[in-house]
């Protein structure tokens, strides 16, 4: 038991059922219908191997793409085709969640064996709890249709999806109403990584934020700076933008209109707030680049031109947060420092993730961006924990129990 969720070491799986749900929802190229990235089913290969190695018959349970995202809405089979490859043995499929064919395939597992079911969120209950549309109690989550079917022909339940922990859907927290249920070695890793960053990180602990999900970061500045985890916070991107907009200081007209078109306006006032109180721990740039037919610019702040739109950090800046990053001992990142994409715009990003390659400080990075930006600059392996959920991981710093944590603590007593 760890952090009140039970772990594969407190169970035999031998000959047992196990319905086990997986996050291995990829960018997919739908002409050729493959997947772009194979990064988290390789992320769950442990668990899957794990319970099939001990004789289970399991049961896979994925989602791909969402009604926000609905170019990426698709089925799971060329998941089965990967996932079989990476575990070097067979991955049955069928075209079935929870209907008859999905329930026969399951009642002829034998033990070892391993079958993904498809797209849970074709299932009607699963799409439309999506997020806030319809909100149903873990108990009534239960008797959805997913959940009264499967559960029955299952001994046990286990979540290896923490990159969508944040989700209050049937397939994530029914089960675990009705099911023993345990945490899979993924989630177990990523849970316990980020409750130590967040109760008792080594000292100084450091968060990196920059980036253009404002609400996200809003959200959880405001929970790290008033527990005291975060010994400094270190802005770039558009969170470093408002904070000295709402400080007053000149960034030049382009990048307050930018802040503006993207209705960020309401940041501008909350960041004022938190400066008030907080001040001391938050940093912000001292200086600020642009890009002008292409070419690179810089200025210090109170040097910055008029009208132009601050697309990274200075030189300054990124030295000053680099000697940060490296002495300290925990660093927790999301968002990167600029328009990293662009060469006259990455030199933040890059010498600021370059710090996090070099630093002996362990560093915990979250985000899409940000692990594209590692990826790109080849610093990927000299992560100390790079987060496979980035909606996950911020609403866990925001000091909110998770949907998915609160059922598996509740499936841990059954
Ligand atoms: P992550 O995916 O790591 O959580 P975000 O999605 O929050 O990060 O932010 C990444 C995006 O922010 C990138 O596409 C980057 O170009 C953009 N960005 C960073 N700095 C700025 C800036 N100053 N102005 C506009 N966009 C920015
Ligand atoms: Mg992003």
């Amino acid at each position: 038991m760890r952090f009140g969720i039970r772990t594969l070491d407190e169970v035999q799986v031998k000959g047992k059922t196990v319905l086990c749900r997986v996050d291995i929802n990829q960018p997919v190229d739908r002409q050729k219908g493959t997947l772009k990235s194979v990064n988290r089913i390789r992320a769950c290969v442990p668990t899957v191997r794990e319970l099939s190695d001990k004789g289970a018959r399991v049961v896979l349970l994925a989602h791909q793409g969402s009604d926000i995202e609905y170019k990426n809405f698709y089925t799971t089979r060329p998941h089965a085709a990967v996932l079989s490859q990476l575990l070097g043995r067979e991955v049955r499929w069928v075209e079935d969640v929870c209907g008859p064919t999905a329930r026969e395939a399951i009642r002829s597992l034998k033990d070892g064996e391993v079958l993904l079911l498809d797209n849970v969120r074709f299932c009607a209950e699963e799409q439309t709890l999506f997020e806030m549309k319809l909100r149903l109690s873990h108990e009534d989550q239960a008797k959805t249709q997913v959940v009264e079917k499967l559960a029955p022909l299952a001994d046990l339940y286990v979540c290896d999806a923490f990159a969508a922990a944040h989700r209050d859907q049937p397939t994530l927290c029914g089960f675990e109403q009705v099911l023993p249920s345990y945490m899979g070695r993924l989630f177990e890793k990523e849970f316990c990584t980020v409750s130590q960053v967040m109760e008792a990180p080594d000292r100084p602990c450091v968060f990196v934020l920059g980036g253009a999900k404002i609400s996200d970061a809003f959200l959880m500045m405001n929970t790290v700076l008033s527990r005291g985890v975060a010994d400094k916070i270190l802005t770039g991107g558009l969170v470093g933008n408002i904070f000295l907009t709402a400080l007053g200081r000149e960034i030049g007209k382009g990048s307050v209109d930018f802040i503006l078109k993207s209705n960020y306006g309401e940041y501008i006032d909350k960041a004022k707030e938190l400066y008030g109180q907080y001040g001391e721990r938050i940093i912000l740039p001292v200086d600020l680049a642009w890009t002008e037919e292409g070419v690179r610019k810089e200025a210090a702040l109170g040097a910055v031109p008029a009208e132009i739109a601050a697309t990274d950090v200075g030189h300054e800046t990124a030295a000053l947060y680099r000697k940060a990053i490296l002495e300290a001992k925990t660093v927790f990142v999301n968002g990167p420092m600029g328009v990293f994409e662009q060469e006259a715009s990455e030199y933040g990003t890059k010498e600021v993730w370059q710090a996090l390659a070099d630093t002996q400080g362990f560093t915990v990075l979250g985000g899409g961006d940000s692990i594209t930006a590692a990826e790109k600059y080849a610093v990927t392996d000299k992560m100390g924990y790079i987060c496979t959920g980035g909606g996950a991981l911020i609403r866990f710093l925001t000091g909110e129990e998770l949907p998915v944590v609160k059922a598996l603590r509740h499936g841990a007593g059954l």
